[in-house]
Order: structure tokens, then sequence, then C-alpha cells
């Protein structure tokens, strides 16, 4: 469900698209890792998109030096100015240009996360200004809020509310599906937050079950949107059409990967993978060969098995446009 991970596709020559769109290329480079050195907490949360290299080389094993060590090297990733302020606690998600800790203020108590992005190469800049234009503008019950950010010259720590329930993406392999009902009230939350965004001219373009967090694990929580790398806000005088080939693989919408120039629904067409996922635990497209599983997408050629009320179906229907 999370092999993918988000990514700009780089651009394809003109004539057949589909043979064109670039893999996706994962995660790699963890022999070189800077962060190799963080202490592996809150249990499973490290992995989401990223393959995880064979257990012997995994960094994120304890194994290797001394706990006392590894905080002291780990803490040094971190500019005075954040450690002053806040206690780090533990690594709790991970991507290519980021990492995400647990942390905690030192004077409240109160627990935060704070997303650390390294803005020395130019994908990580981009990154980093799309989710800092957004977030500096949102408010909304069903979106993380940032409380803070610190900028050095190679960094951005960016401290925000903390979801502590997890990602939607481990209790939908914790529970294999969803009844309708619950899959209605997750599906109800994600929609708010996307209709505030799409209000505010903001276009998310990676939505996905790694991307909507729970605030706290009990079974009533409320669900956040996170992850505004990918995000697109609409500027003054602008038309609506956006044209940046990105997304995660499973999620692309069809106009995305035909490299039309495209509007906010392509949010639509994620919601609508994640509702067939919630409610089959599977995914409508899924091929381990990009090429054929863009082509998949392009058909809009998925079937579901399941008994659903034809409410449900036909919303389904008109999200992935089928
Ligand atoms: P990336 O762009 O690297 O995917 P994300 O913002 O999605 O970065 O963060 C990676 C993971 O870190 C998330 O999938 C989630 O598990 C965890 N995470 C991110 N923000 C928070 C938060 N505010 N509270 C709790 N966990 C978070
Ligand atoms: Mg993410």
């Amino acid at each position: 469900m999370g092999c993918g991970t988000s990514k700009v596709l780089p651009e394809p020559p003109k004539d057949d698209p589909l043979d064109l769109v670039k893999k996706v290329d994962p995660y790699t480079d963890y022999k070189t890792d800077i962060y190799k050195h963080f202490i592996k907490g809150d249990g499973d949360a490290i992995k989401s998109a990223i393959p995880s290299p064979p257990c012997h080389t995994n960094p994120y094993v304890e194994q290797q030096e001394p706990r006392k060590n590894r905080v002291a090297k780990y803490r040094a990733k971190f500019d005075p100015r954040v450690t002053a302020k806040y206690d780090i606690k533990a690594l709790i998600g991970r991507g290519s240009f980021s990492r995400v800790v647990r942390v905690e203020h030192k004077a409240t108590k109160q627990p935060y996360a704070i997303k650390l992005i390294e803005t020395k190469y130019r994908e990580g800049r981009e990154v980093c200004e799309s989710e800092l234009c957004v977030l500096r503008r949102v408010r909304h019950t069903n979106i993380i809020q940032l409380i803070e950010v610190f900028e050095t010259q190679e960094r951005v720590y960016m401290v925000m509310e903390l979801a502590t329930g997890g990602e939607l993406f481990d209790r939908i392999i914790a529970k294999g599906s969803f009844t309708e009902r619950d899959a209605t009230r997750v599906l109800q939350m994600v929609l708010d937050g996307v209709k505030y965004l799409h209000t505010l001219g903001i276009t998310h373009r990676d939505l996905k079950p790694e991307n909507l967090l729970y605030y706290h694990p009990g079974m009533d929580s409320k669900i956040m949107i996170t992850d505004f790398g990918l995000a697109s806000a609409r500027k003054k005088g602008d038309d609506c059409l956006m044209k940046t080939t990105c997304g995660t693989p499973e999620y692309i919408a069809p106009e995305i990967l035909i490299r039309k120039p495209y509007t906010n629904s392509v949010d639509m067409w994620a919601l609508g993978v994640i509702s067939y996922i919630l409610l089959s635990g599977t995914m409508p497209f899924e091929d381990d060969n990009r090429t054929r599983l863009y082509r998949q997408i392009l058909k809009g050629k998925y079937s579901y098995s399941g008994e659903v009320s034809k409410g449900m179906m036909m919303m389904m229907m008109c999200m992935m446009r089928t």
C-alpha cells in the first residue's frame, strides 16, 4: 500500500506518456544517512513509503553504539536554539529530505512534533517552501497546526502539533478494512479538511493514508491532514491550473499522468483511492511495474467485490471518475 514515495516526476519526452513516466526511485541512501544515529522510538513509525534495507544493515536496529553516544550524536543534529527550548525524545517518521521527531517543550512539558527538513539540496528547499507557505496560512481542526519555525543555513525545523494516534495507514493494516460506517467517518473528516484547503486555493497533491494522522490513539480520535511538501497554493491572479507532475504513484490522477494541466480535483481522485482502500483493505490500482500501474490508472480499471451501499459506490465512482 505504501510502496510509492511522493515525488516530483521528471519531465518525459512527448510521444508516449505511458512508457515515459519515469520510475520514482525508492530512497536508498540509508548507508550514508546522516541520521543513522537517531534513536528508534515510538514503535514502528519509521517505515511509510521507504523500503527498509536488509536487516543487518538497518541503521535503526538497535545494535551498534551504546545508547548514550547515540543520544549525544543525534542531539548534535539540532540547532542549539531548538534544544534550548525542546527536549528531543524520539524519531517518529522519516522521508527523503525530512525527519520527524517527538519533542517535549522544556518549560510546559507539552509534547510536540518537529519536522526537520534538509534545505541544502534544491528538492529539499522546494518541499520546505511549499510546506511552510501552506502551514503558515491554515488553521483547521483536521489539519496539523504549525506552532513555530527555526531556520538555519541548511535546515528548517518546523514545530507542529503532535498527533499521537499514528497513521491511518497503520490502522488499515491492523484492521484489514473498515466498516462502511467507520470509513465514512474518516472520509468526512478528511473531506472537511480538504474542502477548507480548496477554499483557500490550496491543493494537497499527496493525500494517502500515510499522510493522515490520528490525533490520539482512541477509537474516537479525529484525523488530521499532514505533509504539505507537494502542496500547491494558488497565487493571486493565477488560474486554477497546475502543471507539475508529482504525487505518489498509486494515488496519482490520470490527468497528471498524461501531463495535462490539472485542477484541485486530483485531491478528490486520491480520496477515491483512499475510500477504496478503507473499504476493501486493498489497492484499486497496484502493480510493481510502474508502466502497467499507470496504464491501469489511465483506463480507470479497477474492480470492487465487497459489499457496499449504493451511495458509497457512487461516491467512489464519482471521485475516481469511472
Ligand atoms: P514526508 O514528507 O517525509 O513524508 P511527513 O510530514 O509525511 O514527511 O512525515 C513523515 C511521517 O512522520 C508521517 O507519515 C507521520 O508518521 C510522522 N509525522 C509527521 N508529522 C507528525 C506529527 N505532527 N505528529 C505525529 N507524527 C507525525
Ligand atoms: Mg508523508
